[in-house]
């Protein structure tokens, strides 16, 4: 049972070395019958690398966690925490996914690549050449000036949905129709620096976007509408 993790709480985690200030945030407890309870959190002061050695600091607006995965990765309780204001609509929607409500069964240490990585898989690089190939002509239309529909950002199943559908309905093999509706940008999005490294559709071993409305090889830095966590 998890009567000692309640909403609201903030924990110490084995954050990178320099990013001690980092906190896991509960923000909610999905409790199961049968089956592990989910412990959804975010994450504040998240370490990002940029180009070369820096790093900036960023909010993870929503994790979620098995129980013991979250046991796994907190080292102590300190205090209460604030959550981001995106929490209660990030949370909605990873309740009402289809796919039903993922949760990571890994650690979390500071780097959310290694810990997608070590759940979905590791890297194969013969995989991952291939995605390069492809990906090179799809960032080129993107950097050709490309305008696609960014907003309005699905605030809802429903609407979430409405793209999906779009997208289904489009000629087999139209790349650039699935950039214009899913709203594609060659860079991260909005206070939050959203991007695909942190979309749980991203598998980073082969740099792909694994929604199959999608389906296509995407860059860890770009962001579409379709991004959830
Ligand atoms: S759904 Fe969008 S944000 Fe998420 S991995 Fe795919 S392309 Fe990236």
């Amino acid at each position: 049972m998890s009567e000692d993790i309640a909403t609201g709480q903030s924990w110490r985690y084995r954050a990178p070395e320099g990013f001690e200030e980092s906190r896991l945030v509960v923000g909610a407890i999905v409790r199961f019958e049968r089956g592990e309870n989910i412990v959804c959190c975010s994450v504040s002061k998240l370490p990002r690398k940029l180009n070369g050695a820096a790093h900036e600091t960023i909010t993870l607006p929503f994790l979620p966690l098995t129980e013991s995965a979250f046991r796994a990765s907190v080292s102590e309780q300190d205090g209460v925490g604030d959550l981001p204001e995106s929490f209660p609509k990030r949370l909605l929607m990873w309740a009402e996914d289809e796919k039903g409500m993922v949760a990571f069964k890994v650690p979390f240490a500071g780097n959310l690549e290694q810990m997608v990585e070590l759940q979905f898989g590791r890297r194969t690089d013969a995989a991952r050449e291939a995605s390069e190939a492809r990906i090179v002509e799809i960032g080129n239309i993107l950097a050709s000036g490309l305008e696609t529909e960014i907003e309005p950002f699905p605030g809802t199943q429903a609407e979430f949905e409405t793209i999906l559908k779009r997208l289904r309905e489009l000629p087999a093999g139209d790349i650039k129709g699935k950039l214009v509706i899913g709203g594609f940008l060659n860079h991260p999005h909005g206070a939050d620096q959203m991007r695909c490294l942190e979309c749980i559709y991203y598998l980073p071993h082969r740099l792909w976007c694994d929604l199959p409305e999608l389906d296509i090889p995407v860059e860890p830095y770009w962001w579409c509408r379709l991004w959830r966590v």
